[in-house]
């Protein structure tokens, strides 16, 4: 399958400059659609917040001269209308947005019977709950396109990134809702140019549908977001280093593939039929336990058993702190077990 790339400056900043930009995309085969924002979110108020109207127009002119598409973030239902009004097909809903059912609440209505394509970013906070809820909130007024866009998420230490990837959050989205396509906005995540390779190379890596990338014809003079976005010239170097076609696997690769895979096959059976016998043995515990009149919780054997388990996990070349969430969950659901009438 063909990956969706979405590229654009983050702001439109005036008609040259979205020209000037729309003219480079275009002549970009694998960019499908330019992005550009009209209506900015600021958190704090004083920066600049889009030119709104007169750069739909633009858009409205542009799209016939280049034969191009555009798409926007909309924030309110009279966003929607505007879009509507200046032929856009395609809209976003920001972090914020998706964050507040009551706001996703009116643009849905605004929606309604439109047939409008809509891409659904992440909100703000790590709940995938409120992702899901604007996808379906779309759905149940009508909205047979929509996509999910991975753009991280803001968290109070962010290690390095402007916005923190969590890639499990986004795979539990996938999980919930696999018919949804998920694009990966590494701009948003990483918030510096240089970040965009390792982000794109792991989102294709992840099997991502796309890529949503912000690109300004001259990013050191962009009016927001300067640092994180990329010329033209470098998102075609950057899709060239990233997208490759699959090789069919040959003779010898396929029945490795295979191979390897029947032996995972075989450990994650060992891995349950030892967990059940785990599980066994706590019940057993649990008995005499209950004949020693014992609490069922013992603070300081758990602490012991994690002590040894983690310095195994260490010599045996295991990250500590999946060992340490993977043991607790096992003893949470021994105590559990131990706890049974
Ligand atoms: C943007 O795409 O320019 C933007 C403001 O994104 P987000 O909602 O991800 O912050
Ligand atoms: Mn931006």
């Amino acid at each position: 399958m063909g990956k969706t790339i979405i590229a654009g400056p983050c702001s439109v900043e005036s008609h040259e400059q979205l020209r000037e930009v729309t003219a480079a995309l275009c002549k970009m085969p694998q960019v499908n659609l330019i992005r550009c924002g009209v209506w900015k979110p600021r958190t704090r108020p004083g920066g600049f917040e889009g030119l709104g109207e007169p750069a739909l127009r633009w858009m409205q002119e542009l799209s016939t001269t280049y034969n191009v598409k555009y798409c926007c973030e909309v924030a309110r239902p009279e966003h929607v209308e505007l879009c509507l009004h200046y032929g856009l097909s395609t809209i976003w809903l920001g972090a914020r947005t998706t964050t507040n059912p009551f706001m996703v609440g009116e643009i849905c209505e605004a929606l309604q019977g439109s047939g409008m394509n809509v891409l659904v970013k992440n909100p703000v906070c790590p709940d995938v709950r409120l992702w899901l809820g604007a996808v379906e909130r779309l759905q149940q007024v009508g909205i047979g396109h929509i996509s999910a866009v991975h753009r991280g998420f803001s968290m109070y230490h962010n290690n390095g990134y402007r916005n923190a990837p969590l890639w499990e959050v986004a795979m539990e989205f996938r999980r919930e809702m696999p018919d949804i396509p998920i694009l990966c906005d590494p701009s948003h995540i990483g918030g510096r140019a240089d970040l965009l390779t390792p982000l794109s190379t792991t989102a294709m890596l992840m099997d991502y549908d796309g890529l949503m990338i912000e690109v300004h014809p001259h990013p050191a003079d962009a009016w927001t977001d300067a640092v994180q976005q990329i010329s033209p010239d470098e998102l075609a170097r950057l899709l060239s280093e990233i997208m490759h076609t699959p090789v069919a696997p040959d003779s010898k690769a396929g029945p490795r593939l295979a191979a390897l895979r029947d032996n995972i096959d075989t450990i994650d059976h060992s891995l349950l039929r030892m967990l059940s016998q785990r599980m066994e043995l706590s019940r057993q515990i649990a008995t005499i336990k209950h004949e020693l009149h014992m609490p069922v919780y013992q603070s300081s054997r758990w602490a012991d058993v994690m002590r040894d388990r983690l310095q195994l996990a260490e010599s045996l070349g295991l990250n500590s702190s999946f060992t340490k969430e993977m043991l607790e969950r096992i003893h949470a659901e021994s105590v559990r077990v131990q706890l049974e009438p």
